[in-house]
């Protein structure tokens, strides 16, 4: 039903774009019936139509409609992608180790079999096996927490930014929180630092300047009111340059001497530093703050632990248990896969070795030149071997990738990149990661200088065997 002469505007050529029910009907369509609602498909086909008015009408070059039968293969296609599970695979070719739009950490294979046994079975989540009696889902982490930091007391919630205003609502609620001008962060997805506080019933008194904050900014700040000191880690930005931070344990002192207690917000997670393994850069960790005496700290359990996502509660027994008490805790709790994952992974930093090995996190963190450039090399050779040498090149360069979710965003780790450039002007690099984000699996990668770069760093063997799959295919 193509159109021979074009119409002189692109409102008349809309005219014959078939009816909704005669598409509907059409016979490639039968085999959905059986799986979809006619509902369905009828939205699906108004759904396409749509898609292509606004195509011709957007487009004034265009002078022909497309057939029936191209119509029909949208709605079918439409149809495929509405069959496909929405939270998908992905492959992070980003180098980005903690993406937060990828689902930040990836488990170890110890916490994988521990959550698909939860999820199979039933499970002794909460129940005391000795009196039959009921028991606490904490149980499960709580011993190897305080094992693992030195920590009086633990307490497990469902993600770090419920963990932090839970610790202020329970503690600080009617009263005032003191905290430096240099740390009313936002760590993104809408989590600010002031808004939790004012949200969790306290009122906030900032002290210091962005810059430079001094113990006795601090010191002069405190009065009967106040109910606890907060330090928040600027986890995702540095202030750099004419800087002046007190260091944390002349903070615990100071806020003991006024008998109140000192939170902190430690936010990534590391269980100890992580420079015993050559990374630099990343602030604090949880070995740290426990013994720095602070009374409350918080943090993610999907970031640099490389466990799930939790909110980790660690610290001193009267405050934690304080905190766990409050009726909000309820709301904020832990499910049994995110505790089965956790405790799994818990388990693997009794030995820091096997940690180091086995958590895909501190893997890939800790990925040297040497092998990052034998996998680019190998990345690079199987998509040589796929792409067509007119349209695309491929080479290697030296690049940096970020860790993501709770480093200084100025430090990053040196690695390898596949740079594939198009050679012709038919395919952009815009359009090749666009169609790379649609692929199944999906596939995610840099652009930079109108090239796209793959970042090894992030990558398993048979990911890169994926990704070469997916550049022939697409070509194709
Ligand atoms: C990441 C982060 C948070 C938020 O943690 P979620 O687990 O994503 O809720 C809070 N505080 C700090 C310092 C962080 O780094």
């Amino acid at each position: 039903m193509k159109n021979a002469t074009p119409p002189s505007s692109n409102t008349v050529l809309l005219r014959g774009l078939p009816a909704v029910h005669r598409l509907v009907a059409a016979s490639a369509l039968n085999e959905w019936r059986s799986t979809v609602s006619e509902t369905l498909i009828t939205a699906t086909t108004q759904e396409v139509l749509a898609e292509i008015r606004s195509e011709i009408l957007n487009a004034p070059d265009i002078a022909t409609l497309p057939t029936e039968a191209e119509i029909v293969t949208r709605i079918v296609d439409h149809l495929s992608r509405l069959e496909q599970p929405s939270l998908r695979f992905a492959i992070n070719a980003t180098g980005v180790v903690l993406h937060t739009g990828l689902g930040r950490a990836r488990l170890s294979y110890a916490a994988i079999q521990a959550i698909a046994e939860a999820a199979t079975n039933h499970a002794v989540l909460e129940i005391d096996t000795e009196t039959g009696q009921r028991g606490s889902r904490q149980d499960h982490v709580r011993g190897l927490l305080c094992e693992l930091t030195g920590a009086e007391e633990a307490l497990v919630l469902n993600n770090c930014a419920g963990a932090v205003f839970l610790a202020v609502s329970a503690l600080a609620a009617g009263r005032e929180v003191v905290i430096s001008r240099g740390e009313l962060v936002e760590i993104g997805g809408a989590f600010r630092i002031p808004d939790i506080i004012r949200a969790s019933g306290a009122t906030l008194v900032e002290v210091g300047t962005t810059n430079r904050t001094r113990i006795s900014d601090y010191a002069n700040a405190l009065t009967e009111r106040t109910a606890l000191i907060l330090r928040c880690h600027p986890s995702n930005f540095a202030i750099v340059g004419f800087t002046e931070e007190v260091p944390t344990p002349d903070l615990v002192a100071l806020a003991h001497k006024k008998g109140i207690p000192f939170v902190e917000d430690q936010g990534n997670g590391a269980l100890y530093p992580l420079e015993r393994w050559g990374i630099t850069g990343v602030r604090g960790s949880l070995v740290e703050s426990v013994a720095a005496g602070c009374d409350v700290v918080t943090a993610s359990g999907d970031k640099l632990l490389g466990a799930t996502q939790a909110g980790i509660l660690l610290g001193k027994r009267e405050p934690i248990r304080q905190i766990a008490k409050h009726p909000l805790a309820r709301a904020l709790r832990a499910d049994k896969l995110t505790l089965a994952g956790l405790e799994a992974t818990l388990r693997l930093y009794r030995n820091p070795n096997t940690a180091r090995y086995e958590i895909p996190t501190l893997i890939y963190l800790t990925r040297q030149e040497p092998e990052l450039r034998k996998m680019a090399q190998s990345l690079a050779r199987g998509l040589r071997r796929v792409l067509n040498s007119s349209l695309f090149t491929v080479t290697l360069c030296n690049e940096t990738s970020q860790v993501g979710g709770g480093s200084l965003p100025n430090e990053s780790l040196p690695t390898v990149c596949v740079v594939v450039s198009c050679a012709s002007d038919n395919v952009t690099v815009t359009s090749l990661a666009k169609a790379l984000r649609n692929h199944t699996p999906a596939i995610f990668a840099r652009i930079k200088n109108n090239t796209l770069l793959l970042d090894p760093r992030t990558l398993e063997a048979e990911e890169m065997g994926m990704v070469i799959g997916a550049f022939e295919k697409l070509q194709g």
